[in-house]
């Protein structure tokens, strides 16, 4: 049987996909998220998980990402040496005029280097089939261990619909609201 937690009524999830509302909302429960994130890391890691699965399958497909683009105008993406050689390749750019059209770099990382990315163009990826793996992750709703990941979700809760529409939901399905 299923636990009574993991039963998500399909009924309508009112989704918010306006991001300035998201905004100024986010700003709003700024206080009552820090209890929330308090509050999730009391429960059941595996559960908390199945949740936010299910309310991924439910909430992504009703966002649009190429009618939001959101992370690709405001993240500066993580890259790896294979995918700078990759994405070069791709370009038939060298590595290095690659790297320093596109990249900055640490002793220990790679960015890209340009908020929005340089790669969007009218809103959609240029690159989309060579994105990089921060990209194809983002927002990582679909990963396990979401109560480890607090920190960089609610990093991006104001930026990004479908954390925000799915911490939101989590919000009643936890019975934290
Ligand atoms: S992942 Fe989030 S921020 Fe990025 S385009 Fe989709 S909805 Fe927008
Ligand atoms: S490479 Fe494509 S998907 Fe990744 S940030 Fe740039 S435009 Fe967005």
């Amino acid at each position: 049987m299923i636990p009574l937690l993991l039963q998500i009524t399909h009924k309508a999830i009112i989704i918010e996909k306006d991001l300035t509302t998201i905004g100024v909302l986010a700003k709003a429960k700024e206080n009552s998220n820090e209890d929330f994130k308090t509050y999730l890391k009391k429960k059941n890691s595996t559960t908390i998980d199945a949740l936010v699965f299910e309310l991924n399958d439910i909430i992504s497909p009703q966002i649009d990402c190429t009618a939001c683009g959101n992370c690709c105008k405001s993240l500066l993406i993580n890259v790896t040496d294979s995918e700078a050689d990759a994405l070069s390749t791709h370009l038939e750019q060298s590595r290095e005029n690659f790297d320093k059209q596109y990249l900055e770099k640490s002793s220990t990382m790679m960015l890209m280097n340009a908020i929005p990315c340089s790669f969007l163009s009218n809103e959609k990826c240029t690159v989309y089939e060579h994105r990089f793996a921060g990209c194809r992750e983002f927002p990582a709703m679909h990963l396990p261990d979401f109560n480890k990941r607090l920190f960089t979700t609610f990093m991006h809760y104001d930026r990004c619909p479908i954390i925000y529409n799915i911490v939101e939901e989590l919000k009643v399905k936890t019975g934290f609201l």
